[in-house]
């Protein structure tokens, strides 16, 4: 079972090019899968990378233009066709859900699973909130409205100190605030204090998306301490007059994202184009911040 991982389906930018798709990942989580952003081929994508339509039960959608919208009605047509059940849920702004829904209805008539929109807020805010995991959005700078996902992990409970819990005779029914890191008094009033009977809790572990924006360092802020970052990184710095421009980012600008927001590791993506590779991208975003990867379609990450 996957912990915590990333799939990257497309990677591209908004003009076609034979080198990649356009903005498509699933991250699974704990074998639920969740799409951020849905670019054309997407249910393509699923099926060569093995991602199952049964377990894909969210779709967050960062922004209302093409490269990153127009593969859901194939996507949510393709899965009616294989019989998927459960519900799928779609999570976008209010235009979006204005202009899509019609199409998907009229696309997609009578799908075999339950579909749900979902309106989310340009200004961001918790998107989705599960026992495990918690989706909150945030504002990107672009074009139009758009928002990046911080996915993370809830607080997990501290790891019980089973011979210590036997030695001091806890009772079961004081098991639930010792795990969440309360000591513990006996009978007589001599307190034992929560170190002694438990050990650190496992970490929790964090993802965002940014794509697509210009750089902002609010956007440090709102990431800050993330495990790993997806940035946009449309451009390399001799285009930067371009990425300002078209309400993108270049590779270096990703990276001093990264670094202002205390990132683990950067990933980079939605290219331009008009390069034949990333190496550039990833030389130039390196310089700054070292633990940087470039994306491509068929890559997973798995974060520890
Ligand atoms: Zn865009």
């Amino acid at each position: 079972m996957a912990r915590f991982r990333i799939n990257i389906l497309g990677c591209g930018s908004a003009t076609p090019s034979l080198r990649h798709l356009p903005s498509c990942q699933v991250v699974d989580f704990r074998d639920n899968l969740m799409m951020i952003d849905c670019g054309e081929g997407a249910q393509l994508s699923m099926r060569k990378m093995k991602l199952k339509f049964s377990r894909l039960n969210h779709i967050f959608i960062s922004h209302l233009h093409g490269d990153h919208v127009l593969g859901l009605p194939g996507l949510l047509s393709t899965m009616s066709l294989h019989g998927k059940t459960g519900t799928v849920t779609i999570h976008t702004f209010r235009e979006g859900i204005e202009l899509l829904k019609p199409l998907v209805d009229f696309l997609c008539h009578e799908p075999s699973y339950e579909l749900v929109w979902h309106e989310i807020s340009p200004s961001g805010g918790t998107v989705l909130e599960t026992p495990s995991l918690t989706v909150a959005a945030f504002p990107l700078y672009h074009r139009v409205p758009a928002v990046g996902f911080l996915m993370r992990e809830t607080e997990k409970p501290r790891h019980i100190k089973g011979d210590m819990v036997e030695f001091h005779q806890v009772p079961v029914s004081r098991m639930a605030a010792i795990k969440a890191g309360a000591d513990f008094v006996k009978p007589d009033g001599t307190v034992i204090p929560n170190a002694m009977l438990t050990s650190d809790a496992d970490p929790c572990v964090s993802y965002a998306y940014c794509s697509d924006t210009t750089y902002n360092p609010k956007i440090a802020a709102a990431v800050r301490g993330v495990d790993l970052l997806y940035h946009e990184a449309t451009y390399i710095d001799a285009d930067a007059h371009k990425a300002h421009e078209r309400g993108h980012a270049t590779a270096s600008e990703a990276a001093r994202t990264a670094l202002e927001a205390g990132a683990r590791q950067l990933l980079l993506g939605h290219y331009s184009k008009s390069y034949e590779d990333e190496s550039r991208h990833l030389a130039e975003a390196r310089a700054i911040f070292p633990n940087t990867l470039a994306a491509n379609e068929g890559m997973t990450i798995d974060l520890l």
